[in-house]
């Protein structure tokens, strides 16, 4: 039995290359597992198939190799798991945690309060389709209390769904599975002890753990790096156009990232092989040096 007891995994969606902001959650998710003796695993996250990009996801994966962060096991690709996210949906369903909703985006949106995170789902459906109304897709039925969790870089988290987001969906009007269940689904079927990944996911977090809760999965711990972004401020993305790793100023960029992480990486590392750079971060890495903010 593998007894291992950190796991973690480093989960790009497949909608362009690598790029720096993204190196930098891999690189973090990468050094944590491997500083704390962990497996590390690798999942391309094409739940949502109108975007993903076949040839994103071999760049990812040629990137990932030339940067020397190897992975542990087989990739996992989301879009070979639905059968699981419809087992975890029928759960929910049984239990009357999820019920179907009729309601259009835009029906949504003439309705809505903003919230923190974005619209806020004013539960036109909670209590039974509108008369007249069909079934589009499916929404998870939120706690009404706080969802509180620790974050290892951004500290203590309390997070009110009813006020944040609302009710959100989990099957969507076009059938797909939605992100949040299938992250659940897919952590847990790993194994996931510890997710490492960018700040704008922290707003993602809570669902997930309300999601979890439900579905009677372990909560892992939580790191949440800052997130990298360009010279206006906007988050670097690939679907924004931040530019590809060029595999060939790879020690470079790992020095690079791992200053923004708050490592401080010797400078004769720049001419060192990717290896070699990692065995210094790995025996190096100190959560508590990254920086709550990017570092401008
Ligand atoms: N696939 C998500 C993204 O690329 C990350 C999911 C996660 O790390 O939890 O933004």
């Amino acid at each position: 039995m593998d007894d291992t007891r950190y796991v973690g995994r480093f989960a790009p969606s497949p909608t362009g290359p690598l790029h720096f902001g993204s190196l930098v959650a891999a690189l973090a998710s990468y050094l944590d597992a491997r500083a704390n003796q962990g497996r590390w695993h690798l999942r391309i996250d094409d739940v949502d198939r109108g975007r993903a990009r076949a040839d994103a996801r071999q760049a990812i994966i040629d990137g990932l190799a030339r940067l020397g962060l190897h992975w542990d096991g087989e990739i996992v690709d989301q879009s070979r798991q639905t059968h699981h996210y419809q087992a975890a949906l029928e759960r929910l369903q049984s239990r009357a945690m999820a019920y179907p909703c009729g309601c259009t985006r835009r029906a949504v949106m003439a309705r809505a309060r903003r919230g923190p995170a974005g619209m806020i789902y004013p539960g036109t459906c909670r209590d039974g389709l509108p008369p007249g109304t069909a079934a589009r897709s499916w929404r998870f039925r939120s706690p009404e209390r706080a969802i509180e969790f620790h974050d290892r870089c951004m500290g203590q988290q309390s997070i009110q769904l009813d006020e944040a987001i609302g009710d959100f969906v989990i099957r969507r009007g076009d059938g797909l599975h939605a992100y949040h269940l299938a992250m659940v689904v897919d952590d847990a079927r790993l194994g996931v002890t510890d997710i490492v990944r960018g700040a704008d996911l922290l707003p993602a977090t809570a669902p997930q753990i309300a999601l979890q809760q439900a579905l009677a999965l372990p909560t892992p711990r939580y790191l949440h790096i800052p997130v990298a972004t360009d010279h206006t401020g906007r988050k670097l993305s690939k679907t924004n156009g931040a530019a590809a790793i060029d595999p060939a100023s790879a020690p470079a960029l790992l020095c690079r990232a791992l200053a923004f992480l708050g490592q401080m990486p010797p400078q004769k590392l720049e001419r060192a092989a990717p290896s070699a750079i990692l065995d210094w971060a790995v025996a190096h890495w100190r959560t508590e040096a990254i920086p709550r903010h990017a570092p401008l």
